[in-house]
């Protein structure tokens, strides 16, 4: 297992729409491993392939206090969204920013394991939101693109001035 860089915004890699997986070899696996340790050393609760330029269809999650909750979702779909409920996101990739966001309130999705095991599952609380999150990521979508126009080019400036002022 390896640790791997996640890409910050505004970094034009997160924009990029990620392909399906089509084989479960050893080396996705490995892959998954990896997104664990990184998501976890990080203190998320969810991580796209997306976000350390894996441009494949999957991500990882686990919104448990004790860390136990560990699923992997690789091709993801979401089948049915019903309510709508509003949060306060973050993410990985934009550190520092929280900001309210609309997700549908429960989802009944379908995805594999990481071995190729499909199943069909209906999430609601954080991980409904989490996945909706996440899925977004693999079609290029971050949880600012939601907000307005003015919010959005004010996270850019902070985000460019932060990235600015580590080179130096
Ligand atoms: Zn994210």
């Amino acid at each position: 297992m390896s640790l791997r860089d996640i890409l910050i915004y505004p970094d034009d890699r997160l924009r990029e729409t990620a392909r399906p997986v089509d084989s479960f070899e050893p080396a996705l696996a490995e892959l998954v491993a990896d997104m664990f340790e990184t998501m976890y050393s990080e203190s998320g609760i969810g991580l796209a392939a997306t976000q350390i330029d894996e441009h494949r269809r999957l991500f990882v999650a686990d919104v448990s206090e004790d860390r136990s909750g560990a699923m992997a979702f690789v091709n993801p779909e979401i089948v049915e969204r019903t309510g709508s409920v509003e949060s306060e996101e973050g993410c990985l990739s934009i550190p520092g920013i929280n900001e309210t966001v609309a997700r549908a309130e429960r989802v009944l999705v379908r995805a594999r394991d990481e071995k190729g095991k499909a199943f069909e599952r209906e999430l609601d609380g954080l991980l409904a939101i989490c996945f909706q999150h996440e899925l977004d990521h693999l079609e290029g979508r971050l949880f600012i693109d939601y907000l307005s126009p003015l919010k959005q080019q004010r996270i850019r400036k902070k985000m460019e001035k932060a990235r600015r002022r580590e080179r130096v």
